[in-house]
């Protein structure tokens, strides 16, 4: 009696860790969240890693990028028993070409690849692994260094040749393969690619760094507090500013900011802008510290 109300028990439970799984499915996103969820129970752990189709997609970004070596590498894959569909591996500096050779080989129906900024690889070995996925349609591979024209036009050609399928193309500008963004501007984005006259890499054509229009010689140009980057007007009047130089930091760059503590005249406190750049900050007279007399 006592083990038939246990084995009750653990059906019970059983069946409602399946059903929280099928719920947060959706929304787990990353290898670590899935790492993270093994920790809440036993039974959730058993349910994760025997849930083939939770691991179908395996991300691993930063923080756990760099401690991914192959053999972990394989040992996640293989839980998709053969099924592994989308592979995504940002700044896995550790992951080498014999690495990703072993997933691509138990994997062969991979239909994403993206690995930007895995410096261990090679376009050779990269190269060899698209060669043998036949239903391959996306490959990210900025930041992998030694791809040259042939390798990307022999890549489109023969296994990816649907547009924006590789995220790096040959920059009609400079010849070199770099990521050549879009452009926000109504009359480029009317025009076929290959026609657009600012088609270029970010080293070609000024842009914009929050909407990467393209700034010509009758645009306003923005400086932006980061130092080298520009934005258009539009986006320039969004952004808050320093409180000392009227410029504003571009989103990606927006944690340089040092928060200014709010006054206690909360009027005035929303009145005015509530941090300074680091150019400011560093500025002599403008940090507190420097009017500090260390002199004895
Ligand atoms: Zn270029
Ligand atoms: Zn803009
Ligand atoms: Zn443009
Ligand atoms: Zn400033
Ligand atoms: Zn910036």
């Amino acid at each position: 009696m006592r083990t038939e109300e246990k084995e009750e028990e653990e059906e019970q439970q059983w069946r409602s860790v399946h059903e929280v799984l099928l719920i947060v499915l959706p929304y787990l996103h990353s290898l670590f969240e899935l790492l993270s969820m093994t920790r809440v129970s036993r039974s959730f752990r058993d349910a994760i890693r025997d849930e083939t189709a939770l691991w179908t997609n395996v991300v691993v970004e930063p923080p756990l990028s760099s401690r991914l070596t192959d053999d972990t590498l394989s040992e996640i894959t293989s839980k998709s028993a053969g099924k592994l569909n989308t592979l995504i591996l940002r700044q896995c500096l550790r992951v080498t070409d014999n690495g990703l050779r072993r997933v691509i080989d138990a994997n062969p129906l991979i239909t994403k690849m993206i690995v930007p900024g895995c410096t261990e690889l090679t376009p050779e070995g990269i190269m060899k692994c698209v060669s043998s996925l036949t239903k391959l349609e996306t490959l990210h591979i900025n930041g992998v260094y030694g791809f040259t024209k042939h390798h990307i036009s022999s890549l489109s050609s023969t296994y990816l040749p649907r547009e924006g399928s590789i995220d790096v193309e040959v920059c009609p500008k400079c010849d070199e393969v770099r990521m050549i963004p879009s452009c926000s501007r109504r009359s480029c984005k009317q025009r076929q690619s290959k026609e657009r006259k600012c088609k270029g890499c970010w080293f070609c054509v000024s842009r914009c760094v929050e909407c990467s229009v393209c700034l010509g010689p009758e645009t306003e140009v923005q400086e932006a507090a980061c130092g080298g980057d520009v934005l258009c007007l539009e986006c320039w009047i969004v952004l808050p500013k320093c409180c000392f130089c009227n410029k504003p930091y571009c989103t990606s760059h927006s944690s340089l900011r040092h928060e200014i503590a709010s006054s206690d005249d909360a009027a005035a406190a929303a009145a005015r802008p509530m941090f300074e750049c680091q150019a400011c900050y560093y500025r002599e007279g403008t940090n507190p510290y420097d009017a500090f007399d260390y002199q004895i």
